[in-house]
């Protein structure tokens, strides 16, 4: 592998058995086009060996890597078993219970069957009372985190802001909000990926010693975190520990900013995008809106595809199953979020925000799993595809299919 001549000529040294190195992340994930931007690995590294490319936007080495297997071991696209992290479906034993992260019985190996919703305390389709510019459906996640910073609850909320670079209109950038202007000013959805856990090094942002975060992220980004409480390591500069809610964002998939901002939307079609308001994937459909009310935009979201991420096709969190709470816009009426509580932390959370909610059952709770279906049958396809035994790496298909089914073998993945 050319950038990493001083490996190759260590080559012939004995290391010890176990480990995996940031160079197989990136042949496995990162150059064979699967990483997903999540910044699990960033954050994930306890010696601050990862960082983001400028230019590439993807993980990269900034310095020695020694061999820990952590960024691998978290990676949702690498070594992590993301379903073993769901809790247990609605009408079963540990409904919404999050078992302390203490408890050795909690172990990443193999998940619940993952029926239905996932685990379900409560669910409506929500709307902030006030009505709030900017926001994607019902305002309903800017309005939560509003009120828990208000409530003193939160001291900030890892969200998606507008870059400040003119170059780089519609593309969302990670931030920390720390007011309820902040968090107003990050509303809506951005189609792009962030780097999000990359952004809880906090040294960036007076926080105090011990802050308390939450963290508004796509499922894979939820997965990220879940995984690293539920394995409590030193993780360096990232202060996984200071997150105390999780908010996943429904997604069946997410893109790349310069492919589909840039090229799709301003270079094809021709899209204005000073004036656009909104940018929405609903219905299975892509609709851009400008600020005066027309419509920019209006095509099936599949002739995007190209610039999708090809990782989010092995994707089957639809639903985001291990979040606290989980919101999106499918399942309610246009201008209401789908709001699933899955958590006691997350329905004390929702509690203290319920004034500022409109609030009524799901419109169509079917839809989403009919969506969630479709996910699982897309990923289950495309792992089946990628399936090559004599590449450098590959995933037990068979092992990782009996794990979605929640058996409780471990999945195996093996390195080459
Ligand atoms: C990439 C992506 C794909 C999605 N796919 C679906 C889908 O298939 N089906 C569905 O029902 N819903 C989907 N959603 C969720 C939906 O677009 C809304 O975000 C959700 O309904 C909440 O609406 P709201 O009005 O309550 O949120 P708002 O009050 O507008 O707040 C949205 C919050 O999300 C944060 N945010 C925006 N973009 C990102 C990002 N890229 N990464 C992390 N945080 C971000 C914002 O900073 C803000 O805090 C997707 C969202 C994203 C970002
Ligand atoms: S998918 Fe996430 S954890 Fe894996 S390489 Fe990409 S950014 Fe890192
Ligand atoms: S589809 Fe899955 S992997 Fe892709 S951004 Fe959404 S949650 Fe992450």
């Amino acid at each position: 592998m050319k950038h990493y001549r001083l490996r190759e000529e260590m080559n012939g040294v004995a290391e010890p058995p176990g480990k995996v190195w940031f160079w197989e992340l990136a042949a496995g994930v990162i150059d064979a086009d699967r990483c997903v931007r999540c910044g699990t690995c960033v954050a994930a590294c306890p010696s601050n060996s990862i960082g983001v490319n400028r230019r590439s936007g993807l993980p990269e080495l900034v310095k020695m890597c020694t061999g820990c297997s952590l960024c691998w071991d978290f990676c949702p696209r690498g070594g992590l078993r993301y379903e073993a992290l769901w809790p247990r479906s609605s009408g079963e034993e540990q409904v919404g219970a999050w078992p302390d992260t203490d408890d050795a019985s909690w172990k990443i190996s193999a998940g619940p069957p993952a029926e239905g919703l996932g685990a379900v305390l409560e669910a409506y389709a929500v709307r902030s009372v006030r009505r709030r510019e900017g926001v994607q459906d019902g305002g309903a996640v800017s309005t939560l985190l509003v009120a828990l910073l208000e409530a003193g609850q939160i001291d900030g909320a890892l969200v998606a802001k507008p870059s400040e670079d003119p170059a780089e209109p519609w593309k969302g950038v990670p931030t920390i909000a720390r007011s309820a202007e902040e968090v107003r000013a990050a509303a809506g959805s951005f189609y792009n990926q962030t780097m999000a856990l990359g952004e809880l090094d906090l040294s960036r942002y007076e926080l105090g010693r011990n802050p308390r975060i939450a963290v508004v992220g796509t499922p894979c980004e939820v997965q990220g975190i879940r995984a690293m409480q539920a394995r409590r390591w030193s993780t360096g500069a990232h202060r996984v520990d200071a997150v105390v809610l999780t908010i996943a964002l429904l997604c069946t998939k997410s893109f790349d900013y310069e492919g589909l901002v840039l090229r799709e939307l301003r270079d094809r079609r021709h899209v204005d995008l000073r004036r656009v308001e909104k940018i929405d994937v609903v219905r299975g459909r892509m609709v851009v809106r400008y600020r005066d009310g027309q419509i920019a935009l209006d095509e099936p979201v599949k002739r995007f595809h190209t610039s999708a991420l090809k990782g989010c096709d092995e994707c089957a969190d639809f639903l985001g199953r291990s979040a606290d709470i989980s919101m999106g816009s499918v399942g309610s009426l246009d201008g209401w979020t789908s709001t699933i509580i899955r958590t006691e932390r997350g329905r004390a959370a929702f509690e203290l925000a319920r004034a500022a909610f409109d609030l009524r059952d799901l419109d169509d709770p079917d839809a989403l799993v009919r969506l969630d279906g479709l996910d699982k049958r897309i990923a289950f396809g495309s792992l089946e595809r990628s399936f090559d035994p004599d590449g450098p790496l590959f995933i037990d298909y068979e092992t990782h299919v009996a794990n979605y089914a929640g058996s409780e073998r471990r999945a195996m993945v093996a390195i080459r």
